[in-house]
């Protein structure tokens, strides 16, 4: 399959090598709006994952928490800063230890959902992500919880 070319943007963020399937939860998580110039590729062909997805956004650029939530849904990626159509940032995503705030506890009685303490979590496994609530030290695969921003 030969490799589609999605235009290019004068400036904005590339978020590229996105696990094929994911990007629709990426733009979830970023709440694109509808001010937002948005471009969207999907099942592109990848040398490095076979199959990818990527997005790019116009005028825009991500706050850590947002590359942290996409880190955990698509831990591939690679995001790319554009300034004047010349990449001016490159770097790969790397899931980090712990994620604070961001995912919700779907457990009912973590004291996480009873209070308004800020979830914790750790991240247990890379690939497939999977993640435990520091609190009550349940277990879910990352596609199981809710990220929120
Ligand atoms: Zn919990």
């Amino acid at each position: 399959m030969k490799q589609l070319k999605v235009d290019a943007i004068r400036n904005g963020t590339v978020i590229d090598h996105i696990t094929a399937g994911k990007v629709l939860k990426v733009a979830d998580i970023l709440n694109l709006q509808g001010m937002d110039l948005v471009m969207i590729g999907m099942n592109l062909a990848s040398k490095k994952l076979g199959k990818k997805d990527i997005l790019k956004i116009e005028n825009r650029e991500l706050s850590g928490e947002e590359v942290n939530s996409i880190a955990l849904i698509a831990p591939n990626a690679s995001l790319i800063i554009i300034k004047d159509y010349n990449v001016v940032k490159k770097v790969h995503l790397k899931i980090p230890e712990y994620i604070e705030n961001l995912i919700v506890c779907p457990n009912p009685k973590c004291i996480t959902s009873l209070e308004e303490i800020k979830s914790k979590f750790q991240i247990t496994s890379g690939k497939p992500v999977k993640v435990r609530c520091v609190y009550c030290e349940k277990k879910y695969s990352i596609d199981e919880v809710r990220i929120r921003i």
